[in-house]
């Protein structure tokens, strides 16, 4: 983009002199436009990505320190199952209740959990706060399924993550041959 940008300047420079038509600068400058455009997705793309290992961090943490975490973490163990052939029964509930799709932020294992050697595998990551009317009937109809869950609350210590609630159990690490 910084490139084409350049290239922009010095063509508006051939135009004010007279020496190229506006026709022929427009088209460096739709160029640029979807340089600008390409650069913006990749922006938003590479934040998803930051959120996404926060969130991944954050559940390892509060999981790994033994004592509950209290009033930033709840956790349910249910009957300490889930796969993810279960989540349509779960989606579909959602979506009948609420009118819209089960805001999902983590589907399984994604290339983060991967790369931080989490097992995330049979574990859903859904945008929700645990305290909201969605997240608290989303949490109610885990229990009647008993379905086990951990659900993060906005104010956890030292990490600006946001609420969440992941259903499954707690992530493990990734035995080094399944790296
Ligand atoms: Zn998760």
């Amino acid at each position: 983009m910084d490139r084409q940008a350049k290239v922009v300047a010095e063509r508006q420079k051939l135009l004010d002199n007279g020496i190229i038509s506006r026709a022929e600068l427009s088209s460096f400058q739709m160029e640029l436009d979807s340089r600008e455009r390409v650069l913006e997705l990749a922006q938003n793309r590479a934040k998803l990505l930051e959120e996404l290992r926060a969130m991944a961090e954050t559940e390892q943490r509060l999981v790994r320190a033994a004592r509950p975490a209290g009033d930033v973490l709840i956790r349910y163990d249910g009957d300490g199952m889930f796969s993810l052939a279960d989540l349509p029964t779960i989606s579909t509930e959602f979506e009948k209740r609420f009118h819209r799709a089960l805001p999902v932020s983590a589907l399984g294992q994604t290339l983060v959990h991967q790369s931080m050697g989490l097992d995330h595998r049979n574990r859903v990551d859904v945008a929700l706060n645990p305290d909201s009317s969605e997240g608290v009937w989303l949490r109610q109809l885990l229990e009647k399924l008993h379905v086990p869950y951990l659900a993060f609350r906005s104010a956890v210590a030292g990490a600006a993550t946001a609420p969440h609630i992941h259903i499954g159990t707690g992530s493990t690490r990734l035995k080094l041959a399944a790296r």
